[in-house]
C-alpha cells in the first residue's frame, strides 16, 4: 500500500511518522499516512498568516469554482470515497454513501453562499446628528481558521469547516480525528486540484498531544472544534482570547406525545427511532439515546420498538444491506458494555440486546434504567437506548431537559401548539418536529446549549463566524 500524502500549504507531503489506519470491523489496515513533523506545522502555519490579506481578496468567483469543482468530484468519485470512509470509520457502507452526498451538497451550498454572501447598507440618518451618512459593512475574514474533527463523520464535518472557509475567503488548516485522517486527505486531493493560492489549505495529521502547537498559535486567531466535551472545554481554556466554536456531545431524546397514537404513527416513530439510536453504532452526537413515551402509549410502543431494533442488520459494514457495523474501537465497544451492565445492575432491563463481538455492540434497548445511570446522563455514543414513560408531554418536556447537554430533540406531535410549546421550552439548538433528534440539514444552524457547545455551525452560520463586520461610515451623501 503506497503512504497517502497529507497536504502543507496546498502541496502533498510526507514524513517518516507513519501513521497506519486500520479497519475497525476487523482490524486489517484501510492505509497508511503519516504525522506532520513540527517544520511541516510551522510551514502550513505560516504559510496560512501569510496568505490572509490575498485570500480574503480572492474574487467570489474563483473561490466559487473551487468549492464546486470539490463538489462535483467528490460526487465523480462517491463510491470509492464512500468506501474509504467506511474502512477507515467502520460505517456501513449505505451510511457511507450519505455521508459523501451531504459532502457533495455542503461544496455546492458553499460555493452559490460565496456568491451571495458581502455584508448590507445600514441607514444612520435616524437623528439630526447623523444626516446624510450610511454605513457600509462589509464581513471580512478574521484570519486562518483551524478546524479539528472528530472520527464520526471523517469527510462531511471536515467538509463543514473547510467549505465556509473557503467561501469566505479564509485559509483553513484541518487536523483530521488519528483514527479516521484518510477521507479528510481525500479532500485535501480535491482541493489540490483547484486553483486556490498556496497556503490557502493544510491537511495535517497530529496526535493528540501535538494539536496544542496548532491551538495555541497566535497566528490562527479562529479555532473550530467538533469532538468530545473535555477536549473542547480544555481548548477553550488554553486560549481565552481566541473565537472557539465548540460542537460537542450530546445524549439527544426523542418524545412520542400522547397525540402519536395511531397504528401508522407507531410503525413510523418505531423505525425512525430503531434506525437513527442506531445508525452508525450510535456514534452520533445526535443519535437517538433516550426515548419518553406518553404513559398511556408505553405498553403498546415499546414492544413496536424492540420488533424494529431487532430487525436491524448487524455486521460488516462492506455489505450494503447492513445497518449496523463496529464501533471505532473495541474498546469502545467495551466501554458501552461496560455501561450497559452498570445499568442492569442497577435494575434496568434490557428488552433488546445481545453480546459484544470484538468492536461490535449489539443494538440495545433498555428500560427501567435509573434515572443517575451513565446510559441515561452521559453521552453513550454506542447502539443504546434507554425508554421511560412520562405521565404528559410537560413531564416529557422536563425529562428531555434533565440533562447536561442540548443539542437536538425529535417530538413526535401532530399537534402544532405542542410542536410551539417544546420549541418554546426544550433547551437544545434545535427541535425536530415528527422526526427524531437526528435529522441535521447541513445549511441549517446547528450547534448546542449546555455542555453541548458554543456556537453555531451550518453554512451560513460558519460563514459568519469566521468572519467579522468592518464599517465605513460614508458623509454627506
Ligand atoms: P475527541 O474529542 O477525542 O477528538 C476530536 C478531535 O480532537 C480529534 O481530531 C483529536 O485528535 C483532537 N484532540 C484530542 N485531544 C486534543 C487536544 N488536547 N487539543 C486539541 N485537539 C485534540 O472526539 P472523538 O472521539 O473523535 O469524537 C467523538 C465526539 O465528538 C463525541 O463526543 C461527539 O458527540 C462529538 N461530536 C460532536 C458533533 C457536533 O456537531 N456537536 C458532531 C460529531 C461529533
Amino acid at each position: 500500500m503506497e503512504p497517502i500524502p497529507f497536504y502543507v500549504a496546498g502541496q502533498p507531503a510526507v514524513s517518516d511518522d507513519t501513521l497506519t489506519v486500520r479497519h475497525p470491523y476487523d482490524g486489517r489496515p484501510a492505509g497508511h499516512t503519516a504525522y506532520a513533523t513540527p517544520d511541516q506545522v510551522e510551514a502550513a502555519i505560516s504559510a496560512a498568516a501569510g496568505i490572509t490579506a490575498v485570500a480574503a481578496a480572492l474574487p467570489a468567483f474563483r473561490r466559487a469554482a473551487a468549492l464546486d469543482h470539490v463538489s462535483r468530484r467528490l460526487a465523480e468519485r462517491a463510491d470509492e470515497v464512500a468506501r474509504l470512509i467506511t474502512a477507515e470509520n467502520g460505517k456501513p457502507v449505505k451510511w457511507a454513501r450519505a455521508e459523501v452526498g451531504r459532502a457533495v451538497a455542503t461544496f455546492r451550498w458553499a460555493a452559490e453562499e460565496a456568491r451571495r454572501f458581502s455584508g448590507d447598507l445600514q441607514r444612520l440618518d435616524t437623528d439630526p446628528a447623523s444626516a446624510g451618512r450610511l454605513a457600509v459593512v462589509r464581513r471580512v475574514p478574521k484570519g486562518p481558521v483551524l478546524g479539528i474533527t472528530p472520527f464520526n463523520f471523517p469527510l462531511n464535518l471536515v467538509a463543514h469547516k473547510v467549505a465556509p472557509a473557503i467561501a469566505v475567503g479564509a485559509p483553513i488548516i484541518v487536523k483530521p480525528a488519528p483514527a479516521t485522517p484518510l477521507s479528510a486527505l481525500l479532500l485535501g486531493e480535491l482541493l489540490a486540484e483547484t486553483d486556490l493560492p498556496a497556503g490557502m489549505f493544510s491537511v495535517l495529521p497530529l496526535p493528540n498531544d501535538r494539536a496544542a502547537d496548532l491551538v495555541e498559535d497566535p497566528r490562527l486567531p479562529v479555532v473550530s472544534f467538533t469532538g468530545s466535551g473535555p477536549v473542547g472545554a480544555a481548548i477553550q481554556a488554553a486560549v481565552p482570547g481566541k473565537h472557539v466554536t465548540l460542537e460537542l456531545g450530546g445524549n439527544a431524546a426523542a418524545l412520542i406525545c400522547e397525540d402519536y397514537a395511531a397504528d401508522a404513527d407507531f410503525t413510523y416513530a418505531a423505525q425512525r427511532i430503531a434506525t437513527f439510536a442506531n445508525y452508525q453504532a450510535g456514534q452520533s452526537c445526535i443519535a437517538v439515546q433516550r426515548v419518553y413515551v406518553h404513559e398511556w402509549l408505553y405498553d403498546g410502543f415499546l414492544p413496536r420498538l424492540v420488533t424494529a431494533v431487532e430487525a436491524l442488520r448487524v455486521g460488516d459494514p462492506t455489505d450494503e444491506t447492513v445497518d449496523v457495523g463496529p464501533l471505532i474501537s473495541e474498546e469502545a465497544a467495551r466501554r458501552v458494555e461496560a455501561w450497559v451492565d452498570e445499568a442492569v445492575a442497577a435494575g434496568a432491563e434490557i428488552a433488546a440486546g445481545g453480546r459484544r463481538g470484538g468492536a461490535t455492540y449489539p443494538p440495545t434497548v433498555l428500560t427501567g434504567a435509573p434515572a443517575d445511570a451513565k446510559v441515561c446522563t452521559e453521552e453513550v455514543f454506542g447502539p443504546v437506548l434507554v425508554i421511560a414513560p412520562v405521565a404528559d408531554d410537560e413531564a416529557g418536556f422536563a425529562a428531555i431537559n434533565d440533562s447536561m447537554y442540548g443539542l437536538q430533540a425529535g417530538i413526535f406531535t401532530h399537534d402544532l401548539r405542542t410542536a410551539f410549546s417544546a420549541h418554546r421550552t426544550l433547551q437544545v439548538g434545535g427541535v425536530v418536529v415528527g422526526d427524531v433528534p437526528s435529522y441535521r440539514a447541513d445549511q441549517m444552524p446547528y450547534g448546542g446549549t449546555k455542555a453541548s457547545g458554543v456556537g453555531r455551525e451550518g453554512l451560513r452560520s460558519a460563514m459568519e463566524d469566521y468572519t467579522e463586520p468592518r464599517v465605513m461610515v460614508l458623509t454627506g451623501i
